[in-house]
C-alpha cells in the first residue's frame, strides 16, 4: 500500500494546491499497477479526469525549451524597440518555468544583444536576457532542429509570424498576435492596450499540461496492458 509521502491521497475530487494536483487513485488501480510503499509517482490530471501515474522520472518527450521570437512578439521591432506590456514578468516566468529559454529571431546576434542591453537598462527585461542562448539558423523557416541537443518535439516556439514556421513543426508553434504599438494604443490614455504576453503564459501552461496528460495516459495504458498480459 501507499503511504502519505507518495503524494497520492485525498478524494476523487481534485484540488489544486501550490500548482500540484492532489488526488486519490482508487485502490484496485493501485494494486493493479503494483505500486509499492514509498515509490515516487507523479500524477497529472486534465479537466476533471484523473488518473494517471508515471513511474519513470524523466520523459524524453517533455517540453524542455521555450524558443522566443523577438520582433512583433517581445518588442515592436528592432528599429523602434518598444517593449511589449508585461515583458519583464513574462520573461521572468519563462526563466522560472523552463530548463532552457532561447532567442530565435531573424535579428542578427549583435543587434539582438544591443537591444537586450537597452531593455535591461530600462528595466523592461531581467538581466539574464543579455546572455540568453541565441539560436543560429538559416533558410526561410525557423527549423527547430537548429536548436542544439534537442528534439523539435521538446520545444515550444512563441512567434507572431506563421510564415517562418516549419510546415512539419506546426504542432510546436504557439502563435501570438503581432505587437504593433500603433494599433495597441488606448485612445483615452498613453497606455498600451495589449495583454498578449499574459495570455501566452496561460497558453503555454495549458500546452505543458496537455503534454503531461498525453504522456501519462500512454504510460498508464502500457502499464495496464502489461498487467493484463501477465
Ligand atoms: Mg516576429
Amino acid at each position: 500500500m501507499l503511504s502519505n509521502n507518495t503524494q497520492l491521497f485525498g478524494t476523487s475530487k481534485i484540488m489544486k494546491q501550490d500548482e500540484d494536483y492532489w488526488l486519490s487513485i482508487p485502490e484496485p488501480l493501485l494494486n493493479a499497477l503494483s505500486l509499492k510503499e514509498g515509490q515516487t509517482v507523479s500524477v497529472t490530471v486534465s479537466q476533471d479526469q484523473l488518473i494517471i501515474t508515471t513511474l519513470t522520472p524523466s520523459n524524453p518527450q517533455d517540453i524542455k525549451v521555450l524558443a522566443l521570437d523577438l520582433e512583433g512578439t517581445l518588442i515592436s521591432s528592432a528599429v523602434s524597440q518598444i517593449p511589449r506590456p508585461g515583458l519583464f514578468d513574462f520573461l521572468q516566468w519563462c526563466h522560472d518555468t523552463f530548463e532552457r529559454v532561447v532567442m530565435y529571431t531573424s535579428v542578427n546576434e549583435g543587434k539582438f544583444r544591443e537591444i537586450a542591453h537597452t531593455l535591461v537598462q530600462s528595466h523592461d527585461a531581467p538581466e539574464w536576457l543579455v546572455d540568453i542562448e541565441y539560436i543560429h539558423w538559416y533558410g526561410s523557416t525557423k527549423d527547430l532542429r537548429f536548436i542544439p541537443n534537442m528534439f523539435p518535439e521538446q520545444v515550444i516556439l512563441l512567434d507572431d509570424c506563421e510564415m517562418v514556421i516549419n510546415s512539419d513543426e506546426t504542432s510546436q508553434w504557439l502563435p501570438i498576435k503581432c505587437f504593433d504599438p500603433s494599433v495597441s494604443k488606448n485612445p483615452k490614455s498613453s497606455v498600451l492596450d495589449d495583454n498578449e504576453l499574459e495570455n501566452a503564459i496561460a497558453k503555454i501552461k495549458s500546452r505543458l499540461d496537455a503534454k503531461k496528460f498525453e504522456y501519462a495516459k500512454t504510460q498508464l495504458e502500457s502499464l495496464t496492458n502489461s498487467k493484463l498480459r501477465e
